[in-house]
């Protein structure tokens, strides 16, 4: 890093736009591919985006935690599916025992950030100074921005009301009348968790989810000893979670195969709810995976105890101290939780990075958001995200993908140091086939079936979903292919230098 202290101009080789699960990665894999100069720009003054933000009772994560770990760090985990403040925990070790904490830059959030033609760099303010970069890694995250329903009446409530993504640690629910407006994933991890101190909780679901086991359970030191000893083992048992994952998600891309998976859902339905009305309301009426897939042994169970009742309607209006429901109920509340999840893939920097031209992101995302394999964007020269727009299946874990694309973005920056380029740019008709097929292919899956569902960013679009297998995408990333950029040599124009096939292929995995 050349420059000197806050509010001068600051040049980095690499800049890196959030310090959460994907930019502490970033930094890692960046500086074992020999890239120096790294910074990493957080508007906050502590890492770990989802897992610090996110501190509602019962929060953690639901792919088996080995799979939710850097492939360069295993972690003792203390059960199958951790919870958020192991996470966290997790992610601030790791940060401090490879470095990383130095390059970050904390309370510094990225107003603005323009492509610069001549020099070739992105230009960055900050709410600290302005910083440039030769390249710049967005890890801003998809599940960011909390979304908050519009609900008439709700700014007049006399009692305390909050976002179940900034829980208010401050309001004592014991004792208290509760209405939890939602039914997604974090309804899921936290009514378990509220209704045994609440007086009584109301829970308002719109939509029923499909709901299937969830096996957790704690893992004991003997078996971390057992697998320190023995690393295959540990390699073995990931492979058997990360196989387990994509079997799942094999009926999700062919609904014809769904219905197994259906009735294990149903089954698990039918023995934790004995009242036959309840699970009525609890059985969905569309496709399973057509929304985000849940897992949970606790959720059910919970909305069978004396003191919570399941309002099958939508939270329409709040009139004084109770929730009306769209079916006409008054509901008396003292404490409204919003559980309505987030804007799932929303890029609030999209309104803040210009590209060739100067135009905003957002604005050419503006109908639909194309990105060639979820990384890069044509017409933002050096510009890589870190899970972008369809790069997710309905069961992958993140770190699976992370690494894949940081793997890939290195040996793009590779080539283009070897190279003695300037600046790469994704070929607009490259970004374009990619983006119809990959169309095309989620047609006929089932992320496609429930166009008001979690995977649609957009109105009618799915911005979310990769309709192929995961392999299929790391195979993908894993081989960089220069023909599918164009190439711009210190101070001329934009060139094609390469030839048809010649792909380098990305560094090994990022292991120790
Ligand atoms: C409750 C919850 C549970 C989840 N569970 C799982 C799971 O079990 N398995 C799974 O695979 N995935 C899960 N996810 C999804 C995903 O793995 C996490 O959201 C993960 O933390 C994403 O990491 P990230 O680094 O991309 O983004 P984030 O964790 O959101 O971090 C982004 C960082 O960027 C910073 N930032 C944003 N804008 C700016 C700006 N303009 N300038 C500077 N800094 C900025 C933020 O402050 C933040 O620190 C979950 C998500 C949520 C919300």
């Amino acid at each position: 890093m050349d420059g000197a202290g806050s509010g001068s101009r600051q040049d980095a080789e690499v800049a890196v736009v959030g310090a959460g699960l994907c930019g502490v990665a970033a930094v890692v894999a960046l500086r074992r591919a020999g890239v120096h100069g790294v910074v990493v720009l957080e508007r906050s003054g502590r890492l770990g985006g989802t897992w610090r933000d996110n501190t509602y009772p019962g929060c953690g994560c639901d792919v088996p935690s080995m799979l939710y770990e850097y492939s360069f760090a295993p972690h003792p985990w203390s059960r199958c599916f951790a919870g958020r403040s192991e996470i966290l925990g997790y992610l601030e070790t790791t940060a401090a025992r490879y470095g990383v904490d130095e390059a970050i830059r904390y309370d510094t959030e990225v107003t603005r950030a323009d492509w610069e033609p001549d020099a070739h760099r992105w230009i960055l303010e900050t709410t600290t100074g302005t910083y440039t970069a030769r390249a710049l890694v967005v890890a801003t995250g998809s599940w960011h921005r909390p979304r908050v329903p519009d609900i008439p009446g709700l700014d007049a409530f006399p009692g305390p009301s909050f976002h179940s993504a900034r829980w208010d640690h401050d309001v004592d629910l014991t004792g208290r009348r509760v209405s939890v407006v939602g039914t997604g994933a974090s309804t899921v991890q936290f009514l378990p968790e509220i209704q045994p101190v609440a007086a009584h909780v109301d829970v308002f679901q719109s939509t029923p989810q499909w709901v299937l086991p969830k096996p957790d359970f704690p893992l004991s030191p003997g078996l971390h000893r057992f697998l320190g000893r023995h690393p295959a083992a540990r390699r073995a048992l990931r492979g058997l979670h990360h196989r387990t994952q994509e079997a799942i998600s094999v009926p999700l891309r062919r609904p014809r195969l769904l219905r197994p998976l259906e009735a294990v859902a149903r089954l698990h339905l039918r023995a934790s709810v004995a009242d036959r009305e309840l699970r009525r309301a609890l059985s969905p009426g569309y496709r399973l995976g057509a929304r985000r897939l849940i897992t949970s042994d606790t959720y059910y169970p919970a909305l069978t105890r004396p003191n919570v009742r399941l309002r099958p309607t939508r939270a329409a209006a709040v009139e004084g101290s109770h929730v009306i429901g769209a079916d006409g109920t008054r509901t008396r509340a003292d404490v409204i939780v919003l559980a309505t999840g987030y804007h799932v893939g929303d890029m609030p920097l999209a309104r803040r990075l210009h590209g060739t031209g100067g135009v905003p992101l957002a604005r050419k995302w503006s109908d639909d958001r194309r990105a060639y394999l979820g990384t890069s964007v044509s017409g933002y020269p050096n510009l890589f995200l870190l899970i972008g727009p369809n790069v997710l299946s309905g069961t992958t874990a993140v770190p699976t993908v992370l690494e894949a694309q940081l793997r890939y973005i290195t040996a793009a920056l590779t080539h283009l140091r070897t190279g003695g380029h300037a600046a790469l740019d994704v070929r607009p008709e490259v970004e374009e086939s990619h983006h119809e097929a990959l169309r095309e292919a989620l047609r006929t899956t089932v992320y496609s079936t429930d166009a008001s569902g979690y995977y649609f960013g957009l109105p009618g679009v799915n911005t979310f979903s990769w309709p192929w297998s995961t392999a299929r995408l790391l195979r993908r990333l894993h081989s960089f292919a220069p023909d599918a950029y164009t190439w711009t040599p210190p101070g001329g124009p934009p060139a094609q230098v390469r030839r048809a096939g010649d792909a380098s292929p990305a560094p090994g995995p990022l292991r120790p």
